[in-house]
């Protein structure tokens, strides 16, 4: 193998070149990305950036060191075996990285609407967030709960509208998502949950109910689909993403995917899954490049995720579609740290959400990997450390 392409230079793309040259690949590496900047991190755009605390989240890699052709502002247009079609011409590949990620969705309507998915919306929406700023901010997801934290302490009037029962209940439905319903209103933020958007107009948003809701600025945080639309018509299979099996190859020979717009197959969880995760996005390239570089390797991790939220650190990991029951540590009315635990059969741990709770999540997250039975009476006290249950 000579050349490799990535394709994508967010954070799965940059973490594919240094995993294939820390297997050994010495031959030549080219990084495409649509965006005109440098890698970098997603993360601090909702946190650090709209916060004001900084302005470049660049990812601390050594490219000029990893001997990596980089080709920004250049988009893939599609794929031939062997070629991957660009912007600005043909790129002759021997293996290949697919690493577009996502791309945020946008809602119906005439009215300016704003995403966050990189530094240049991240830097739009900020210079928006001042004092009395009407801001409407369309999903209390994992997103737009960091918006409504950041726009709340800029001094804005925020509203955010959930079509859910509760905030974050598509991740971690209504029950456990509901225990952060308080934190809205401690901040200042008007929520409206059950509450679907019509359209987003220049004015405001009007509902599906027909309610409107004035607004100087409006932003859209329902979710994000896999970027593969560049691949239609070629010989990769797609479905909710790019389909790989559990060595991360696509459906084409020496070609992979990583990161947001990977579809892998869990040995682990028995099911497909697409995570959305930052550290999908560090952890997957090792298996790809290995894979690619004719080693066996297999990518199984117990996904892990976090946010920052109403002053909250809230953890994830584990995968809760396995779940027959949930449980509470600590009493979210009366506790400041608590922690939700998934039970799959016979009182495995399944998924373990940790507000403030920051051990209960690395042991838990250790006790969902060994698949252990837990004694539930010791589960549900906070006192007793998670690994002892
Ligand atoms: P991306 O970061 O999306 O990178 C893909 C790159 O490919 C992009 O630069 C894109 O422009 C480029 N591209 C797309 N199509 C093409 C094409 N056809 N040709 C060339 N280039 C193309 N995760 C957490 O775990 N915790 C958090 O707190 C957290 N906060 C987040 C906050 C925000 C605002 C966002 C947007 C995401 C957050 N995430 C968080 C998710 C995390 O950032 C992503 O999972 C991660 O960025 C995925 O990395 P990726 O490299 O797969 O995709």
């Amino acid at each position: 193998m000579d050349h490799v392409v990535v394709v994508g230079a967010g954070l799965a793309g940059v973490r594919s070149v240094e995993a294939l040259r820390a297997h050994g690949f010495a031959g030549r590496i080219t990084l495409v990305g649509e965006e005109p900047h440098r890698p970098y991190d997603r993360p601090p755009l909702s946190k650090a950036v709209l916060l004001g605390q900084t302005d470049s989240t660049v990812v601390d890699s050594d490219l000029e060191a990893l001997d990596v052709r980089l080709c920004l502002g250049i988009a893939a247009k599609g794929l031939r075996d062997g070629v991957v079609e660009t912007t600005e011409g043909e790129l002759d590949y021997d293996g290949l990285v697919i690493a577009t990620g996502a791309s945020p969705v946008r809602l119906r309507g005439e009215g300016c609407q704003h995403v966050l998915r990189t530094i240049d919306d991240a830097l739009a929406l900020r210079a928006h967030l001042v004092p009395g700023a009407r801001i409407v901010v369309i999903g209390a997801g994992w997103i737009g709960a960091e918006v409504a934290t950041a726009a709340a302490k800029a001094g804005c009037v925020v509203t955010v509208i959930e079509a859910g029962e509760a905030p974050l209940s598509a991740a971690l439905g209504a029950v456990a998502g509901g225990h952060t319903i308080p934190w809205y209103g401690k901040a200042g933020v008007e929520l409206w949950l059950g509450a679907m958007v019509g359209s987003v107009d220049p004015d405001g948003v009007t509902l599906m109910s027909g309610a409107r809701i004035e607004a100087d600025v409006i932003l859209t945080c329902v979710g994000v689909r896999p970027a593969v639309d560049w691949l239609k018509g070629s010989a990769v299979a797609v479905e909710d993403g790019v389909v790989v099996d559990e060595h991360l190859r696509t459906s084409l020979a020496n070609v992979v995917a990583v990161g947001d717009c990977a579809n892998w197959w869990s040995r682990r969880f028995g099911r497909r899954m697409r995570v959305e995760h930052w550290d999908t996005a560090l952890g997957a390239p090792d298996t790809a490049a290995a894979t690619l570089l004719g080693e066996v390797a297999v990518y199984d991790p117990v996904p892990y995720f976090w946010s920052e939220q109403f002053g909250h650190m809230v953890q994830f990991a584990g995968h809760r579609g396995t779940a027959e029951r949930l449980l509470l540590r600590g009493d979210p009315l009366v506790d400041e740290k608590w922690a939700v635990c998934w039970l799959a059969a016979e009182d495995r741990l399944a998924a373990i959400l940790t507000v403030d709770r920051p051990r209960d999540l690395v042991q838990g997250r250790r006790v969902v990997e060994g698949g252990q039975r837990l004694d539930v009476t010791r589960l549900i006290d906070p006192a007793v450390t998670l690994r002892d249950c």
